[in-house]
């Protein structure tokens, strides 16, 4: 069977290194991105120069529409998917609760959690064996702030944290919910990896910062969390299982 990988967010950051070392690994790549196209053409023509097959395809994964119409366009170009990584992810400027507003919490969980749901839906849909499906897996990228209560420090990212504690509880669910349809579910939790996301974050020097904290003594690198993206992807006796790939913390 041709293996089709959908990587969400998969157009920068940890995205774009799971997408380039999937096709490494032989898969067909739909290359999602919201607003950057450059950057998801830029992984798209990397991995046809080096002799693979990719497609850069638009959606915001907290949109339901775009979300389904990104699925069609993958059965249309690329064919029968088989493995999903809900990867596209945001975090916000740090802010404590007592000053977060409700906009705020929804556009994280609308993002974070909706859009993971909703993907890993359409994904069930075509991958089930009691629907027709040939199985097949998805790895949701979690986070070390799943299970720390947010970022580093009080004040940050308790929302970001609580949405990663719900793609746990996703991970959890789902696996017991697939296991008899074929489909492997499992989760990979980075700690701190050296992407742009937090600048985004309003913590540009977090990478810079964070060594010392962390057993290893070095952040992680994006190419670090796509590793254990394509281990989970490939391992066909593995599923409900959590990596913490963070360096030891
Ligand atoms: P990043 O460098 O900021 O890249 C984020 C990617 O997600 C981009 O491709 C972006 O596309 C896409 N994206 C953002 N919002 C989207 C939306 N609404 N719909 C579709 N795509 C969207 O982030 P990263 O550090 O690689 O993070 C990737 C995942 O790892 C996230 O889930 C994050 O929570 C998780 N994580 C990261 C770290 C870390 O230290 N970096 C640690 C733990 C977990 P556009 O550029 O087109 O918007």
């Amino acid at each position: 069977m041709d293996k089709v990988m959908l990587v969400t967010g998969g157009s920068r950051g940890i995205g774009a290194a799971t997408s380039l070392m999937a096709a490494k690994y032989g898969y067909a790549v739909a290359v999602n991105y919201r607003r950057d196209k450059e950057a998801a053409d830029k992984v798209v023509a990397a991995i046809e120069a080096d002799g693979g097959k990719a497609i850069a395809v638009a959606a915001d994964v907290s949109v339901e529409d775009e979300v389904v119409a990104m699925f069609k366009t993958v059965d249309e170009t690329l064919g029968r998917l088989t493995c999903l990584v809900n990867n596209a992810g945001i975090v916000d400027q740090p802010c404590p609760v007592a000053e977060m507003s409700a906009a705020r919490v929804s556009r994280m969980m609308a993002v974070n959690v909706v859009g993971p749901f909703v993907a890993a839906r359409e994904a069930v849909r075509r991958m089930s064996t009691e629907r027709g499906g040939a199985g097949g897996s998805i790895v949701n990228i979690s986070s070390a702030a799943s299970h720390a209560g947010g970022g580093a420090g009080a004040g940050t990212y308790i929302d970001y944290g609580a949405s990663k504690g719900a793609i746990d509880t996703l991970t959890e669910g789902l696996t017991r919910e697939v296991a008899g349809e074929g489909i492997r579910v499992n989760a990979v939790r980075p700690g701190v990896i050296d992407t742009s996301i937090h600048a985004s974050g309003g913590q540009p020097d977090k990478p810079q910062e964070a060594p010392a904290g962390i057993p290893l003594g070095r952040i992680g690198t994006p190419e670090d969390i796509a590793e254990a993206v394509l281990y989970l992807a490939e391992a066909e006796f593995t599923t409900g299982a959590f990596l913490d790939v963070d360096g030891g913390v």
